[in-house]
């Protein structure tokens, strides 16, 4: 598709709610639980097509208007957070993307904190994954983490090893996660140096104190070699593609044997309507 093409189906698909929010589960191999979720945005086209963010987040970056999707897909992060809570008890933990293009905007952080709170999300539920698209300056960038993280929320180092990741986030621990980046994980682990890179991060971070994810896992082998290594979060079509919010509560509440509170009291008054009149004593 023409860019022109691109940002016009973009400005429709906003105007119309047809940029969706997807979920894909992220899995402790140690506790054998879903920990929490990354959202992240799809485009549906009026034919029910799915056009994946690579089709129009670059774009986005160079024009500045990714921080727009990103506050919109922070609130609907946090609307199924709250549907959670309210409909299933479950203080669901998700992880949402934030372009380093945010550091031009002077109240981001209070932004940030300002539509959490509007959805009575606890700030520690929210991850702020940084991503590596656009080049920005370091100190702002570490600057505008440091107070993200005063605020209450955890932040992780996106795509580890790839674009513009730097290391000076490890420097004085500004990050308490790093995602490897899915290039080092769902090729063939044994070639091109892969394994020792993969093993070189995972020490790393634990002589740090940093937790790690590994994203991109589609394999048996990539999540046996993780695991061994002392990585336990892991992402990827092996465990769950993104799913659609619908799909994903499914899951999720399969995967955790939970119950929809208002069907459950729909139920319970629907049983008390069906029960037959006792005859008198
Ligand atoms: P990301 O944040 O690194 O997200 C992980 C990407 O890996 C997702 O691609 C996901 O679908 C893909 N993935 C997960 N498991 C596997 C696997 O087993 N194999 C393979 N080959 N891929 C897997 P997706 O959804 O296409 O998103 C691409 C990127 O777009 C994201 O990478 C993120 O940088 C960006 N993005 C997505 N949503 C947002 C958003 O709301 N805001 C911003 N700023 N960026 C976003
Ligand atoms: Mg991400
Ligand atoms: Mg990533």
């Amino acid at each position: 598709m023409e860019k022109i093409d691109v940002m016009k189906e973009y400005y429709d698909a906003m105007a119309d709610n047809r940029i969706v929010p997807y979920f894909q589960p992220i899995f402790s191999i140690e506790t054998e639980d879903i920990v929490s979720a990354e959202v992240l945005c799809r485009l549906k086209q009026d034919n029910g097509n799915l056009i994946l963010p690579e089709g129009f987040i670059p774009i986005l970056e160079r024009t500045g208007e990714i921080c727009d999707l990103d506050w919109y897909m922070l609130e609907k992060a946090c609307s199924l957070a709250l549907y959670m809570d309210v409909e299933y008890g479950e203080r669901i933990y998700l992880s949402v993307n934030m372009s380093r293009r945010h550091v031009n905007e002077w109240d981001a952080v209070e932004r940030l904190c300002s539509i959490v709170d509007s959805y009575c999300v606890d700030r520690k539920r929210i991850e702020i994954e940084i991503t590596e698209g656009y080049r920005s300056h370091d100190f702002l960038l570490i600057n505008m983490i440091d107070r993200i993280r005063e605020a209450g929320f955890s932040v992780a180092a996106d795509d580890f090893g790839k674009g513009y990741s730097t290391l000076s986030f490890l420097k004085e621990n500004h990050v308490d996660t790093i995602k490897i980046d899915k290039s080092f994980i769902n090729g063939n682990i044994d070639h091109d140096n892969t394994d020792a890179i993969l093993q070189g991060i995972l020490d790393m971070s634990d002589t740090l104190g940093i937790s790690t994810i590994a994203e991109g896992v589609e394999t048996e082998e990539q999540m046996l070699f993780l695991s061994h290594n002392g990585c336990s979060l892991m992402q990827g079509n092996y465990f769950s593609p993104p799913q659609s919010k619908e799909d994903f509560i499914q899951f999720y509440c399969e995967f955790n044997g939970c119950e929809c509170k208002s069907k459950k009291e729909k139920d319970k008054k629907k049983i008390s309507i069906d029960l037959p009149e006792l005859p008198p004593i």
